[in-house]
């Protein structure tokens, strides 16, 4: 007879939560994100949430310069960029209910609330709203699919008052498990004093103290720390925190953000957190991770790209765009230094004087007339240069407006998002658009297929014709100049299936020159790069090669300078 009858039991879904101490910015996604992607290399499969502590119901209306990039995923939802750490570190695509903000839920509990669903009980945080979020959390294990582990990352930091409602729901979820289930990870700081030559372990304490009176006892300490902790220290905060110095982790500012996962399967937390849920896991296959870090850090060749929008003092706001940079160098044994020009600089001194000793010229998306004039003039530069150029979405209107002006002699040609009472808006408002009054959600977004000329830079690098990639836009290019466009030499190269939408445009004689109206960003990985930035590298590097005899001379004015790899 099997007296092991409990094997047989299914397995139930761990979670592990990630919350944030002392200051913010200390890498919470990119933990959440390396963990997950340790736990899958070793076989377990995994479900990540974000969990948002703002009032908007989703950050699509939130600006850029707040808030970083909106994510924007394949159904179409708004995210936190969080939700691209995830997807690229776990080569998994998300969905709407991996991020919920505070503003949905509220949104949730008050409609039930009108509809009377509580039938006449006064709605309150605790328990109505704590509720929902456990319901948020919860369902992500129910799939068709076993999900081992769920990782829920909370936004903010603790002691904010935002936050609370979160903490509570993680802190009851624990209570109501079996304790090998749940898992607290608390990332914190532990800031060196260079005057007393010392690490200072009390902030990481007060945060613990702070977590710990809201019922929360961490399990494993994530230190973010200049220098590896030494062990004194380890033990030290094992003690004052009242966990094992083994669950003190380092980790220590690198080199690149994907070289984290290597640095906490080197420290074994992968190990740690299997061994204390009793998780049936193999050895950690992350051989091809460390290639793509090994071909990240040495490089043979390094192409300067300029970035040319309206945040660019603001990294957050092109992420994704960074990222895909940073593995697209990788497959193309180069480094990508990224040289970020503001548009309004561009108008103002010339385009010449930023772009004439660049290798390939990339205009981001954006909303807003500020800065247009620029971009275009930039447009117009690498066009007649021969400088590789990639437009992303509104990067790709203002190539076909230039296109328009400079080559179809179409002398006022504009978008309609900038003015109304136009002569030629060579972009124009989509028809589903036009009466549309929220903000909110109302763009076309999410992933939409579209079919490729085979004759096209864009058929060449991704090798099929039909493609599926993501929107997030509301004018698009207006089809009653599609003749006179292409008749001047425009190639329109890809468009929707129905052949309504334009979705690529490309410029015949030129290296490599090519508008997208999607965000080919928000799918790059970082062992599979995306087609397109891959062979836009690849046009860069052999730019590079051709301009200047001396490629690898480093760029003059180093603050103007990010390589991608350091994003
Ligand atoms: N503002 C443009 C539009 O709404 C482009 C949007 C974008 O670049 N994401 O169509």
């Amino acid at each position: 007879m099997n007296t092991e009858k409990t094997t047989d039991l299914p397995r139930p879904t761990k979670y592990i939560f990630v919350t944030g101490g002392v200051v913010s910015s200390l890498g919470k996604g990119i933990t959440a994100s390396s963990l997950g992607l340790l736990l899958k290399k070793r076989g377990l499969s995994i479900k990540s949430l974000k969990l948002d502590p703002y009032l908007n119901v989703d950050p699509g209306t939130m600006n850029p310069y707040q808030h970083g990039e909106v994510y924007v995923l394949d159904d179409g939802s708004e995210t936190d960029l969080d939700l691209g750490h995830y997807e690229r570190y776990l080569d998994q695509s998300m969905t709407r209910d991996n991020n919920v903000t505070t503003g949905q839920i509220y949104h949730t509990v008050i409609s039930r609330e009108r509809r009377g669903d509580y039938l006449g009980a006064t709605v309150q945080v605790i328990p109505h709203i704590t509720e929902e979020i456990k319901n948020c959390i919860k369902r992500l294990e129910r799939d068709e699919a076993h999900v081992d582990v769920v990782i829920v990352e909370i936004g903010g930091t603790v002691g904010d008052i935002e936050s609370l409602p979160f903490l509570e729901a993680i802190r009851q979820i624990g209570l109501e498990a079996n304790p090998a289930d749940t898992l607290y990870v608390h990332v914190t700081l532990v800031p060196y004093i260079a005057a007393a030559g010392e690490m200072k372990t009390k902030p990481t304490q007060h945060s613990v103290k702070a977590l710990l009176s809201i019922g929360i006892q961490p399990d494993v300490l994530v230190c973010r720390t200049e220098k590896r902790l030494p062990d004194d220290i380890k033990k030290k905060i094992g003690l004052f925190c009242n966990v094992p110095s083994s669950a003190v982790i380092s980790a220590v500012d690198v080199e690149t953000i994907y070289e984290v996962p290597l640095y906490f399967h080197d420290q074994k937390f992968d190990d740690q957190i299997c061994e204390r849920m009793g998780l049936p896991a193999a050895e950690a296959q992350i051989d091809d991770w460390r290639e793509f870090v090994g071909n990240l850090k040495n490089y043979t060749h390094r192409v300067k790209i300029a970035i040319c929008g309206k945040y660019v003092g603001l990294k957050d706001a092109y992420k994704s765009i960074i990222e895909a940079f940073a593995h697209a160098a990788a497959a193309n044994d180069a480094r990508v230094d990224l040289i970020w020009v503001s548009s309004e600089d561009i108008k103002r001194n010339g385009a010449e004087k930023f772009l004439k000793d660049t290798d390939g010229l990339l205009i981001p998306g954006g909303f807003g007339e500020r800065g247009v004039e620029g971009k275009i003039d930039a447009i117009k530069y690498v066009r007649e240069n021969n400088i590789p150029f990639l437009g992303i979405c509104l990067g790709m209107q203002c190539a076909v407006i230039e296109f328009a002006r400079s080559v179809a002699g179409i002398e006022d040609a504009h978008s309609f998002e900038f003015y109304r009472d136009l002569k030629h808006p060579v972009i124009h408002l989509m028809a589903d658009q036009q009466n549309v009054a929220d903000l909110g959600g109302t763009m076309r977004l999410g992933a939409y297929p579209a079919k490729l000329s085979k004759d096209s830079l864009a058929f060449a690098a991704y090798k099929t014709q039909l493609i599926s990639e993501r929107h997030r836009h509301r004018y698009e290019f207006n089809n009653s100049y599609r003749e006179q466009l292409e008749n001047a030499g425009l190639k329109l190269t890809g468009v929707s299936p129905d052949d309504s939408l334009v979705e690529i445009v490309e410029v015949e004689d030129h290296p490599w020159f090519v508008g997208v109206q999607y965000h080919p960003e928000l799918k790059s990985r970082p062992t599979r790069p995306h087609p397109l930035f891959r062979d836009y590298v690849a046009a860069a590097v052999k730019c590079s090669i051709e301009r200047k005899s001396g490629a690898n001379a480093v760029p003059e004015n180093a603050d103007d300078v990010e390589s991608a790899i350091n994003s």
